[in-house]
């Protein structure tokens, strides 16, 4: 699905020399190029502070825990997505209360928000699924209404600019009051191993994700509450900083291989091209297809067969998955999201795809088509 090979090649000299400096200079563990990142990530996103940590599911349940959630209280997020969202919530005994998605979109509804909220919700989270943002002006109008926090979940959507109503152009995940990110090597912003971040603006809520995500700690040796240890090591950091250079470049790329198969299906009667949210770029983490009148585990199987990498994002949604089967939901219970998973189907989208392989892709595609029934 992805060339990580083939893009670590063309940066190969640079990477290989900042992951040497790193050894030699021995500063594993925060050291000088996790600052580094963090205050170029700070500028690239124009967000106050950046707080790096071990993966993208520590940074949301770092969140929730900074935002004092308790047992009990009721986080909103859509039902259509990967599973931690749904689990950091799990996790720390908070009640996750599923809604449904954007059909077009496949980004979380703002009226079925609206619909989910009692006196006992908190915090709502959207996520900018595959790669553009959700309708976070609605989003944000709803929780400021409500009184509610807004968690951005942009691992999937980093450097997408998304333009609010008011004309003000800002990065995924700057506009809640906390955003998570994962640097998960086959995410946009990838490392060589685990890697996340949390964003804010708020200058103590920022402090308060920092001690928790050091064992709860201002002063070494002061424990003032119980925290996790998360921590992005000096040598992804090192990687991430040269990658982060080229994270626009790599965007582009991303949507150039996406406009070469809007072309190539556009207007086929079994083939929904991805529909761009008009509010936000999108930076094509996943190119998704919606198939009509078909099998598209038929179409998978097909192009696997002809070796050609072909991924359902998602096969099953959240409240039908076992660990969180919940009696509030049955099927039929999110209609969207249901038909979605049955639906989709996910095809190469990189920053190394040439002309020849993009073409045996879509040829492949579109002859699955032709053929009897
Ligand atoms: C990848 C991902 C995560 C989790 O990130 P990890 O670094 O793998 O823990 C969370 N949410 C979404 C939407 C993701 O795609």
């Amino acid at each position: 699905m992805v060339d990580l090979v083939g893009q670590y090649e063309k940066i190969q000299q640079e990477v290989d020399e900042a992951i040497l400096n790193v050894i030699r200079s021995s500063a594993f563990i925060n050291g000088p190029e996790v600052k580094a990142f963090q205050q170029e990530l700070e500028n690239y996103l124009s967000v106050k502070h950046v707080i790096p940590c071990a993966n993208g599911t520590d940074a949301l349940q770092i969140a929730m825990m900074a935002l004092n959630l308790q047992p009990g209280d009721e986080v909103i997020t859509a039902d259509f997505t990967y599973v931690a969202t749904a689990e950091v919530i799990a996790l720390l005994k908070l009640r996750p209360v599923l809604v449904d998605v954007n059909p077009e979109t496949f980004t979380i509804d703002p009226s079925a928000i609206e619909a989910a909220i009692t006196s006992k919700t908190r915090a709502i989270v959207p996520v900018h699924l595959f790669g553009q943002c959700a309708d976070m002006d609605a989003v944000m109008e709803i929780a400021r209404k409500h009184n509610l926090h807004v968690i951005e979940d942009t691992a999937q959507a980093i450097g997408a600019n998304y333009t609010q109503n008011n004309g003000r152009v800002c990065k995924a995940g700057t506009m809640g009051i906390i955003g998570c990110t994962s640097f998960f090597p086959s995410k946009n912003l990838g490392c060589f191993g685990d890697g996340g971040a949390l964003f804010s603006n708020d200058d103590q809520l920022a402090a308060r994700i920092r001690k928790i995500a050091n064992h709860g700690q201002s002063v070494q040796y002061y424990h003032d509450e119980v925290g996790v240890n998360s921590r992005l090591d000096s040598i992804q950091a090192a990687i991430l900083r040269i990658k982060l250079r080229h994270l626009d470049e790599y965007a582009a790329e991303r949507r150039r291989v996406a406009g070469v198969y809007d072309r190539a299906f556009a207007g086929h009667p079994n083939i929904i091209t991805p529909k761009v949210f008009s509010r936000s770029e999108h930076v094509y983490h996943q190119y998704t297809l919606i198939i009509k009148n078909a099998d598209r585990n038929k179409l998978r199987e097909y192009l696997l067969e002809r070796d050609i990498p072909a991924m359902i994002y998602y096969p099953v949604p959240l409240h039908m998955q076992k660990a969180y089967l919940d009696e509030r939901y049955h099927e039929g219970s999110f209609p969207v999201t249901e038909y979605l998973c049955s639906s989709v189907i996910s095809l190469p989208v990189h920053t190394e795809m040439t002309g020849e392989i993009q073409g045996k892709i879509t040829s492949a595609v579109l002859d699955f088509f032709k053929l009897p029934n």
